[in-house]
């Protein structure tokens, strides 16, 4: 009898952790591409593939982190119905200063623009604005060397919870000053955060499948607010497109996989995009040895000096 697989069945959020109870009428939300990639809701995926006794008893060390995450979910799609509409599409240089530097203070590592590709909303999934903000948090570095381990697990949902706080803190600070925004947290986000990061020009997408930053390598957590300020300084380029020539010769990630799950050749999926891991194969680690997060810790990058080592690639190569 063929298996009745929950990730294939059910693609989306219940309603009231999406915006679409929330839309007024002023609200024009833009729609994914008609080609645009399915997501991938995680914990389903555990289910069908990984161990969700594991998941539940690791609940002591994670349930309220995971429960905090998922109320900012529901915070940042309720909280869309608070947008002024005041009609201000244009933000001056020092208010743009002050809100950098609010992101700081909050946490936030590093800040990048960029316009939304369609393709990169989850199939089905609407956005409220077309311009993203994106935001990368730091995963502590000394909590991800003991991987798999409690305090790595614990790092991991610690930043997916806090980077949900920053996001709607931001897009409150945004409502304040008279913009609209729509909060992206990490947990459930609508988009697939690395291409838009990647366009916004914050890093690239290693084999391991993650966004390799300069600062922190995959050490990091990504979560969006989506705007519809137009003048904001959109990246144009992205100097981390040598980071993929670096993976080629280095396969780490790989090699310390425990199940084979990221692919040595990336593959590219229907939609043109790429597909760097089977999570069919992660989800068992994933969910039985704490998060193992192997492909972070074993990265050069998570540690490395990235100058340095592209200076000494480009030697090389
Ligand atoms: S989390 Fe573990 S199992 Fe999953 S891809 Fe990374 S190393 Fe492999
Ligand atoms: S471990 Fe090596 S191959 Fe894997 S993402 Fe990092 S640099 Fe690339």
């Amino acid at each position: 009898m063929k298996r009745i697989l929950l990730s294939e069945r059910i693609k989306k959020a219940p309603w009231f952790l999406t915006i679409e109870p929330y839309l007024r009428k002023q609200d024009h939300p833009v729609s994914s591409h008609p080609e645009a990639r399915e997501p991938r809701i995680v914990p389903l995926v555990i289910i069908d593939y990984g161990s969700l006794m594991a998941r539940i008893k690791q609940m002591r060390y994670i349930g309220k982190l995971l429960i905090a995450a998922i109320f900012e979910m529901a915070k940042s799609a309720s909280s869309i119905k608070n947008n002024p509409y005041t009609g201000k599409t244009s933000i001056d240089t020092e208010t743009l200063k002050e809100l950098e530097a609010y992101a700081k203070s909050l946490g936030i590592a590093d800040i990048g623009y960029t316009e939304v590709n369609p393709r990169y909303i989850f199939k089905g999934f609407r956005i409220l604005f077309k311009n993203a903000i994106v935001f990368t948090i730091e995963m502590n570095k000394e909590k991800i060397k003991l991987a798999p381990s409690i305090p790595s697990f614990i790092e991991v949902f610690r930043t997916y919870y806090e980077v949900g706080v920053i996001v709607n803190k931001i897009s409150e600070f945004l409502r304040i000053r008279g913009y609209n925004a729509h909060a992206g947290p990490a947990v459930g986000g609508d988009v697939n955060y690395i291409p838009i990061a990647i366009d916004a020009g914050l890093g690239y997408s290693g084999k391991n499948g993650l966004l390799i930053t300069k600062n922190s390598g995959p050490r990091i957590r990504l979560a969006a607010v989506y705007t519809d300020i137009e003048n904001l300084p959109f990246a144009r380029e992205n100097p981390h497109r040598w980071v993929r020539d670096y993976c080629e010769t280095c396969n780490i990630c790989s090699q310390k996989c425990p199940v084979d799950a990221i692919y040595m050749e990336t593959k590219t999926l229907a939609d043109g995009g790429p597909a760097f891991i089977d999570h069919t194969k992660c989800a068992m680690p994933f969910s039985n040895d704490n998060g193992c997060t192997l492909c972070i810790k074993h990265c050069p990058f998570s540690y490395g000096d990235y100058n340095k080592m592209k200076m000494r690639f480009e030697d090389v190569h």
